[in-house]
């Protein structure tokens, strides 16, 4: 027996028009013994007809997507609606009012928490409420991320590889009408598993795709330009919005990720020299990257090299770096 979420709402999810409102978390602190925390939400409904759900700040240091869900929210009327939109710029609110990747409420990194629970933390209860309340209503989902403070991406969009044809061809569809210029599908086997908020949909049967958009905990105008407008291409394809403006989706490549394997983690602490730029194709035993050691400036610097052939999908993006910090990821063709 499932236990029911303990956030609730004003916002009437079968109400026709435009609501702005809250999701309301409870929390219990020193200083807010009977606290809400309430997270921004817009519901848009027009009529009968199938659900999008949009989400961004789910790790509050990617901005593409809060600045691009937030201006959507503005400019979307319910004329243009034959269904509905929830949109949710800001998922993890206490993340984004500090710019951190996890919520300082409870250090919950909301991407790590599907499917969450009804009576954890804050983050674990918003994850619960995502899984049990919203994707129960939705017929596609999009997560909106970027690299964040430690990570640059390549423009990509992601979705999880699913076995049944016709979901891989509902996803396959859903890559090339977003039209980031890298689409991956990934296998579950990288850092988040399954308890990502996409991987979480996708394992519903439910469309989904995450984006990667830029990184370094700053604002990318062409990574926002495309979260704008891949959002509005699927709006459209999917007949929420049918006659929502927007420019044609551009080419994208199919690829897979390779993995946690082939990717390149510091063996060492030190300061990170990277050789070659995100999008890049690399071939196997390519040198990668020089890092150098922080004691012993006459000691030559170590030479990392490529584990796999492959296209550079992101990069470490602070020069400082541990051992074990994450340098490269690989992506390959399908
Ligand atoms: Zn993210």
């Amino acid at each position: 027996m499932s236990v029911p979420s303990r956030i609730w709402t004003h916002v009437d999810f079968e109400q026709d028009g435009k609501q702005s409102g809250c999701l309301h978390v409870p929390i219990s602190t020193d200083l807010s013994a009977y606290g809400m925390l309430q997270i921004p939400l817009v519901c848009l409904r027009n009529g009968k007809g199938p659900t999008a759900l949009l989400t961004a700040g789910n790790h509050g240091d990617e901005y593409e997507g809060q600045i691009a869900l937030m201006r959507l929210a503005r400019q979307l009327q319910p004329r243009d609606l034959q269904g509905r939109v929830i949109l949710i710029p800001s998922l993890n609110f206490p993340a984004v009012a500090a710019g951190r990747r996890v919520s300082p409420l409870d250090e919950g990194n909301l991407n790590r928490l599907f499917p969450g629970r009804a009576n954890g933390t804050p983050t674990e209860m918003l994850a619960h409420y995502v899984e049990s309340v919203l994707f129960a209503m939705a017929d596609v989902v999009l997560d909106i991320h970027s690299g964040g403070k430690s990570l640059d991406y390549a423009h990509s969009a992601l979705a999880q590889r699913r076995e049944d044809p016709a979901e891989r061809q509902a996803l396959d569809a859903l890559l090339r009408v977003f039209g980031a210029p890298h689409s991956v599908f990934t296998s579950g086997s990288a850092g988040g598993g399954a308890t990502t908020l996409y991987a979480a949909a996708a394992q519903r049967g439910i469309p989904a795709l995450t984006t990667e958009l830029g990184g370094g905990g700053t604002l990318d105008p062409a990574g926002l330009a495309l979260a704008e407008q891949g959002v509005r291409r699927v709006l459209r394809h999917y007949g929420i919005a049918p006659t929502l403006p927007c420019e044609p989706a551009g080419p994208t490549q199919m690829l897979q990720s390779l993995g946690p394997r082939q990717a390149l983690y510091a063996p060492e602490d030190g300061l990170f020299e990277p050789l070659v730029k995100t999008g890049e194709p690399v071939r196997q035993g390519q040198l990668a990257a020089y890092l150098h050691s922080l004691q012993d400036p006459l000691r030559e610097p170590l030479a990392m090299r490529f584990a796999a052939d492959g296209i550079v999908s992101c990069r470490r993006f602070p020069t400082l770096c541990v051992r074990g910090d994450a340098l490269f990821n690989l992506a390959g063709p399908l």
